[in-house]
């Protein structure tokens, strides 16, 4: 199933839920998603039988991967029963997640028996003062580190962890942040901070660009870059010489990697989304409920990713991104 570009449908992320237990300034600011944000009610979310639906949906055409994100997934009450539906579906290779690991110590254990492989842990400061700044919480770094540990110990491995760079805010902490990922054997991928939504104050001199970031690591443990598996893959991996294992860089902002995009994106509330960066996506969630049938729903989503043209960060590139664009926290990241 190729796009106008060329490129495979072979990924799906699916945001199980807009709420969050944290309020990460470049992602849910409180101002926006404080106490008088409405967040969808149970009707307005897909059931754990309607997203099962749509990934066998999407596995015919061509979805290898699902990866559960969120808002936080977490919170999905049950949410370990719906990894075990979709690690049932035929034809799915692998069930993944990202989160921001609070609630692991408590929900390791029956993700992993349910047939999830493995998780990503974001985690964009070792530092308590900045960690409670950045995340707009009262939680300390110890307890998304539990979390990563309760990950490792159930075998959830290897464990990843995200790190968003933000020039000012985090950036010193970079050192620090490898250091610990070399001692625990978990794999850190420094993220360029992204304009995604419209509220997140996005500046680019924010914005560490990743060839900073490996150069500041070759500096203190050198390191070669690995050979990339194939289509799809956002992260630059590097390998540590010394054989600590490997660090990545996720450059969208400076090294836009829209022309290999093969992700599809859907948002808790049913939508169909291209690009991080669509301002609207494709409802899929009144068909599922209307009677169309699986193969209508099928014909559906192939002309939507048969007509699509996305390359937003490519555009950014060049200068040409504006106008509304959907918020992360409701399609994940
Ligand atoms: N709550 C989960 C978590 O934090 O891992 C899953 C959802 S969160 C939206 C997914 C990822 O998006 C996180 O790793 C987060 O750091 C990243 N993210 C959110 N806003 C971002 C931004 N403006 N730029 C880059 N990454 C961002
Ligand atoms: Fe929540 Fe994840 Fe967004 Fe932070 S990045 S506010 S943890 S959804
Ligand atoms: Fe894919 Fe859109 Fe990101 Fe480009 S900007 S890599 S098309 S999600």
């Amino acid at each position: 199933m190729a796009d106008q570009f060329g490129r495979l449908l072979q990924d799906l992320r699916i945001s199980v839920t807009d709420r969050c237990s944290l309020r990460c300034r470049y992602c849910m600011p409180r101002e926006v998603f404080g106490p008088e944000h409405v967040f969808l009610d149970r009707g307005a979310l897909l059931s754990f039988e309607e997203i099962a639906r749509l990934a066998r949906i999407f596995v015919r055409l061509g979805v290898r991967k699902i990866r559960l994100t969120g808002g936080e997934p977490l919170l999905r009450r049950g949410v370990a029963d719906l990894v075990a539906g979709l690690a049932a579906v035929e034809g799915l290779e692998e069930v993944t997640m990202t989160t921001n690991g609070l609630l692991l110590p408590r929900l390791a254990e029956p993700l992993r028996r349910s047939g999830l492989r493995r998780v990503t842990v974001s985690l964009d400061s070792l530092d308590d003062h900045t960690f409670r700044e950045l995340a707009d919480t009262v939680q300390p770094v110890a307890s998304v580190l539990k979390g990563v540990a309760a990950a490792k110990a159930v075998g959830l491995a290897p464990v990843k962890v995200n790190t968003v760079v933000q020039r000012g805010v985090n950036d010193r902490q970079i050192e620090s942040i490898a250091e610990w990922a070399r001692d625990s054997g978990v794999t850190v991928r420094f993220i360029e901070f992204m304009d995604v939504g419209t509220t997140n104050g996005w500046r680019r001199e924010r914005v560490v660009p990743a060839a900073e970031v490996v150069e500041r690591l070759h500096a203190r443990w050198p390191i070669e870059p690995v050979h990339r598996p194939g289509a799809g893959m956002v992260a630059e991996r590097y390998r540590y010489l010394d054989g600590a294992g490997e660090v990545g860089v996720i450059a969208s902002v400076t090294r836009p990697f829209c022309h290999a995009c093969t992700r599809a994106r859907l948002s808790s509330a049913g939508e169909l989304y291209t690009c991080l960066f669509a301002s609207a996506g494709l409802d899929l969630r009144t068909p599922l409920r209307d009677g169309t049938t699986d193969g209508e729903i099928e014909a559906l989503i192939a002309a939507t990713w048969f007509a699509r043209t996305d390359r937003s960060s490519q555009l950014r590139a060049e200068g040409g991104l504006s106008g509304p664009r959907v918020e992360m926290s409701y399609i994940g990241g």
